[in-house]
């Protein structure tokens, strides 16, 4: 179900039938002291591919998985070694050129899993570019701690993250726990200059104010490059998390498709 493993003439056959097409965008950005710079990108491809594993095993809806973009906006990291990125403006384009790209192909059905907070600001302004020009087209982003809500508030023990925090971890943990280093974890906690009546310093928390900043610096030095709290993340969170959101993203897919789920 990976784009790069199929030859074209196989990618033409799944056109023909009942598809979507998912491509994930990460980051290549500093996640603190116990997690390597992949996070963002390791997380929504893994997903991406439980829910073409998923939704193309249970139902006749071919659902691929494009390669991951992994140079996005990550300039608040930029001081910490390793993180690279673009600017929002360029990833607008980039976000832009690929899915019309795709659309001119006739994909019909795409659904960008973004996995880098970040990014959602740019992948709606090229969606929406893109929108006038294909309006027969279902184009469709989320980041994918927006769904699995019925779950992750009871699984999670933390009440606040936003950065290789107890999420992140924990589901970087059920990918791959060789890679943590969770004796190295330190906990900062994400704060906002204004109350968390009008914006919680959470990703899933509720953001009523868009702009929120002056939390504290993220400069190497002044920050251990973490938002959260990573030392009570497990590996069994993060399966329970996946699970969760690899089954609502299976639900709006056959919405989407408008295919019944099977009980
Ligand atoms: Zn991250």
């Amino acid at each position: 179900m990976r784009l790069e493993d199929m030859s074209w003439p196989e990618v033409e056959k799944v056109l023909q039938q009942p598809n979507v097409i998912i491509l994930p965008v990460g980051s290549t950005e500093q996640h603190s002291l116990h997690l390597p710079l992949d996070v963002d990108s390791r997380c929504a491809t893994h997903i991406a591919e439980r829910v073409a594993e998923k939704v193309t095993g249970e139902y006749k809806i071919h659902v691929l998985v494009a390669p991951t973009l992994p140079y996005t906006d990550s300039s608040s990291w930029l001081s910490f070694p390793g993180t690279m990125g673009i600017s929002a403006e360029t990833l607008v384009k980039v976000v832009e050129d690929i899915t019309r790209g795709l659309l001119r192909q006739g994909f019909r059905n795409i659904l960008i899993l973004n996995g880098h907070y970040p990014n959602a600001a740019p992948i709606t302004i090229a969606l929406r570019h893109l929108e006038s020009d294909f309006p027969d087209a279902g184009l469709y982003a989320l980041n994918w701690w927006s769904v699995g809500f019925d779950t992750i508030p009871g699984v999670r023990k933390s009440r606040s993250g936003l950065h290789a925090d107890e999420l992140e971890t924990s589901v970087y943990l059920a990918i791959r726990p060789e890679k943590v280093h969770l004796d190295k974890a330190v906990k900062d906690l994400p704060r906002y200059s204004v109350s968390e009546r009008w914006a919680e310093p959470d990703l899933c928390g509720t953001q009523r104010l868009i702009y929120h900043t002056r939390r504290k610096h993220p400069i190497k030095g002044l920050s251990p490059g973490v938002l959260g709290d990573p030392t009570v993340a497990s590996r069994e969170t993060g399966e329970k998390i996946i699970t969760a959101v690899v089954d609502d993203l299976a639900k709006i897919i056959l919405e989407i498709m408008e295919m019944p789920p099977r009980t």
